[in-house]
């Protein structure tokens, strides 16, 4: 993929990029090694500081680089804007909480006792360089989520940007220079997926993170796993969305319209298969279909904008190909199912909503990427577990219940990283986020987050 902004409203190419030369490449390896020589040794004191001051500018900055997202990636602009708030609330956080997170923990005597040791301390020391290879769909939080806590931690960071997102990269780098940062502890690299593997293979890189597809998510992790080296992996995701009758279901209905048109349907925590409960099934799916058809679909820059283009072309036809697949073997088009016909420049498509999918259908098992939803009837607990549990993924979960039998057994069996109980999946900086099965390993956010890229050193005092 060429490195280029590309508005997905128009098809216009705003800015081309070349890629960063090999030698390029290398002085930006060498300068975050540097960087970590210096860093690891600062305290959370000088970090909190300096994150908090990363924060404030984010903050000052919050229009314009929602509009540079938008214009690259195509989330409506108060979208934009609030996923720069929500960055700058996950940094202040961990500028409060850095440091009791990684405090010295001590064993009791009691339990070292028989050791040998005076006392033991176990001590959360960085792992070094980290590289960031990211995702366009959430241009700031993804990488947000990663470095807030990797800085905090005192390690440096390398950001592979998806390529249609080069001018947040940059705007990304420019804000921790800008905040004080000393030169190298976050970097952004111009390069294409092809200088990964090299980039990860060098020996002053320590560790991966991957937030985006599954091919990519494997690729990467395959690498590392030849380099021993720690990787964290947050890909797709295809959640249920279990609706029984003991719930608010005008509530369910309209959240769930949330849940699956955020950020034009791309999102990898969005609901995406909605199983619902046969005794309010019908009332459900006309809440639902309404509320789907009604959305306001458009120009991302206008204010009253709810669903803006696909990101990329080819975002647009894997989509409508899962859906005309779906349609060709007898699914039923509530809404939507093509792209609008008013909008005739960009990659729009219509909110839309499909029932009578059956496991035949590549929709029933691949992810829809986009603002389309699936709607299945069920007839009871155990056939909604094992429906949502009916996927290669395992990212979140979303149930509407108000019995207590029925939730426990769901908080048990959902194969899943999360169990969202009478609302909606979204991440927080004071709770972990990832998944299990096809959707990747390891954690981000909270302590959880914090401790994936740290040397966990057992410091043992005769
Ligand atoms: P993608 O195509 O996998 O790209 C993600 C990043 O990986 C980009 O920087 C991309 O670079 C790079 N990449 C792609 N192939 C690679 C390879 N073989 N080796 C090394 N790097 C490679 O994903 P996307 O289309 O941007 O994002 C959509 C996917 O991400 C969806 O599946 C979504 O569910 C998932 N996602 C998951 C989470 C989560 O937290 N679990 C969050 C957001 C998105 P180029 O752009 O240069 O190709």
């Amino acid at each position: 993929m060429p490195i280029a902004s590309v508005n997905p409203a128009t098809g216009e190419t705003l800015r081309s990029f070349e890629p960063m030369e090999a030698a390029d490449i290398e002085r930006r390896i060498a300068r975050a090694r540097d960087a970590f020589e210096e860093h690891r040794t600062t305290d959370h004191a000088t970090r909190s500081r300096l994150m908090e001051r990363t924060a404030e500018l984010l903050d000052h900055d919050r229009d314009r680089i929602a509009r540079t997202m938008t214009l690259e990636m195509g989330k409506p602009v108060a979208a934009a804007r609030a996923e720069a708030a929500k960055c700058a609330k996950a940094m202040r956080w961990y500028a409060a909480h850095a440091g009791d997170l990684l405090a010295d923990q001590h064993p009791s005597d009691a339990d070292t006792a028989d050791s040998g040791a005076d006392r033991v301390v176990v001590r959360h020391r960085p792992l070094g360089v980290v590289l960031a290879v990211m995702p366009w769909n959430f241009p700031l939080w993804q990488v947000i989520r990663f470095a807030a806590p990797a800085l905090m931690a005192g390690n440096t960071g390398l950001l592979k940007h998806a390529s249609n997102v080069p001018q947040t990269s940059l705007y990304l780098e420019d804000l921790f220079r800008r905040a004080g940062w000393p030169e190298g502890c976050f970097q952004s690299l111009l390069v294409g997926s092809g200088a990964v593997e090299g980039i990860l293979r060098d020996t002053r890189v320590a560790a991966a993170t991957l937030t985006g597809s599954e091919p990519a998510g494997r690729a990467v992790a395959a690498v590392a796993g030849d380099e021993v080296k720690k990787t964290v992996l947050e890909l797709g995701g295809s959640d249920p969305y279990i609706v029984m009758p003991s719930a608010d279901v005008a509530r369910a209905a309209a959240t769930a319209v949330v849940a699956r048109a955020q950020n034009n349907g791309q999102s990898c925590i969005a609901a995406k298969r909605f199983l619902v409960h046969t005794d309010v099934h019908d009332e459900f799916c006309d809440r639902f279909t309404e509320g789907m058809r009604e959305l306001a679909v458009g120009d991302p820059m206008a204010e009253s904008t709810q669903v803006g283009p696909l990101a990329l072309e080819q975002g647009r036809a894997d989509l409508a190909a899962l859906v005309d697949d779906a349609a060709e073997r007898g699914a039923r088009v509530l809404t939507g199912g093509r792209r609008p016909p008013a909008l005739d420049r960009g990659w729009f498509y219509e909110p839309t909503v499909l029932a009578g999918v059956d496991p035949g259908m590549r929709i029933h098992r691949e992810e829809t990427f986009g603002p389309v939803a699936t709607v299945y009837r069920v007839h009871g607990v155990g056939e909604a577990i094992a429906l949502a549990n009916d996927t290669p993924f395992g990212l979140s979960s979303n149930v509407w219940t108000r019995e207590e039998a029925e939730t426990e057994r769901f908080a048990r069996d959902i194969e899943a990283g999360g169990v969202f109980f009478n609302g909606m999946t979204a991440s927080h900086p004071a709770y972990p986020f990832g998944g299990v099965k096809r959707s990747g390993y390891g954690r981000e956010l909270a302590g959880q987050g914090i401790r994936e890229f740290c040397n966990v050193t057992t410091l043992w005092y005769g």
